[in-house]
């Protein structure tokens, strides 16, 4: 297993690294202790200028000094790294990463493109770190030699499916009800027109519901050797899950009101307590991004609250409180998640951290370097 300190830090691109999910990347990767930021990437209206010129910084925290100089590049898969970070416009990350991923830079996603992709793990490393697993076969079904593709979920799916891992395995899951209260920075920058949601909700995300139907089946469900078999909520793919996804005046933090139909019957201090009890492996723990236990319950009445919550556990951690009973499926609950860093940016920086534990990460050798170590001849 890593140790917390590797010998050489790997050294990561991040693609998209001005946008709110890349910045967001780019603020955790400043003090990281095994990656060190050498590359940033955005579209032809930053390339060329460095970092700071280029980005509408929206953090509290400086941009971190390493960042400030680095000259924006554009999508060529030519970067000084071992491998990159994607948080790019889904419009144009679908090709751009297989460019990557074909180059020979494994690729950490943000983003939905490739997502459901039959050889594509769709990771949450305290859910589903098995199906690193498809990799071998990606390779395999793609011809890429080191390179590969490895995504996170949508970010509400992100909060929801770590509240459902310790009820799907101690009680069964039959049925889930969810009402989102979606952050605006969700949308990216700059998302949301302010006259359209200032003192007001919109109760209309694009593709969102869809992504909360279909992702948790696969996040939850098995690689059995050649594919991903989903986990059978419900009858069929869609019908065990229903979702209804607002967007809300809140900045960051995600609010999802959740009612469940469990197989099997439990109090609800059974259920707090699965949840309380969830707990990560000696592998995950020793991630510097990981928490011991991702899901923290509150027994407050009022709680969780996205300007009081949202930063648990440094964005990390999912918060849950209202645990109670529910008249139509079994029980019902509030969840809060950081939707910029456990449902994205913090979020990829685990999935590359259980990479790099793994040994999927490799140091790559430039151009420059190889020269350097070809033998001097006389
Ligand atoms: P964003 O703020 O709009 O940022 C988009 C990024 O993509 C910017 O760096 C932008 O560069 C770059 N880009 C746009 N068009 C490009 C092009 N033609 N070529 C190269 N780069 C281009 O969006 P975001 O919220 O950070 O989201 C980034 C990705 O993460 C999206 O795929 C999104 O769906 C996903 N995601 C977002 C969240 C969230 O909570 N926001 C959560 C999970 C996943 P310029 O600045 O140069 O335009």
């Amino acid at each position: 297993m890593q140790t917390n300190r590797p010998d050489k830090k790997w050294k990561a691109g991040v693609l998209g690294a001005t946008g709110v999910v890349g910045q967001r990347l780019v603020q955790m990767l400043g003090n990281h202790p095994w990656f060190d930021l050498t590359e940033v990437a955005a579209s032809e209206r930053s390339s060329s200028k460095t970092y700071a010129e280029a980005v509408a910084w929206h953090l509290d925290a400086p941009i971190p000094d390493a960042a400030r100089g680095l000259v924006v590049k554009g999508l060529d898969p030519s970067l000084d790294c071992d491998f990159v970070f994607s948080a790019l416009d889904s419009s144009v990350a679908g090709p751009a990463e297989e460019d990557f991923a074909r180059a020979g830079y494994p690729v950490v996603s943000n983003c939905r493109n490739h997502r459901m992709d039959p050889d594509v793990p769709l990771l949450i490393p305290e859910v589903n770190a098995v199906h690193l697993d498809a990799i071998p076969v990606q390779k395999k079904n793609r011809g890429y030699n080191t390179g590969f593709i490895v995504t996170n979920p949508n970010c509400s799916t992100a909060g929801l499916v770590l509240v459902l891992k310790p009820l799907a395995d101690a009680f069964g899951l039959e049925k889930i009800f969810v009402v989102t209260l979606q952050a605006i920075s969700g949308a990216g920058y700059p998302g949301v027109a302010s006259m359209d949601i200032q003192g007001n909700v919109v109760p209309f995300i694009s593709g969102e519901e869809e992504k909360m139907e279909s992702e948790p089946q696969k996040l939850l469900g098995k690689w059995d050797g050649s594919r991903f078999v989903d986990a059978g909520i419900g009858l069929s793919a869609h019908c065990g899950l229903s979702a209804h996804c607002n967007r809300v005046p809140v900045v960051d933090g995600h609010l999802e009101c959740v009612s469940v139909g469990l197989k099997k019957i439990a109090s609800l201090d059974e259920v707090r307590e699965a949840l309380r009890n969830f707990e990560v492996g000696a592998e995950l723990a020793a991630l510097p991004t990981a928490l011991k236990n991702p899901v923290v319950v509150f027994d407050q009445e009022d709680r969780p609250q996205p300007r009081r919550d949202v930063n648990a556990g440094s964005g990390m951690a999912v918060v849950v409180g209202r645990v109670r009973e529910c008249p139509l499926l079994d029980v019902k609950l509030t969840l809060l998640s950081h939707n910029l860093v456990r449902g994205a940016a913090g979020a990829a920086l685990l999935n590359a951290e259980l990479l790099a534990a793994r040994g999927f990460l490799k140091h790559r050798v430039t151009p420059s370097e190889s020269r350097l170590a070809e033998p001097v001849s006389r």
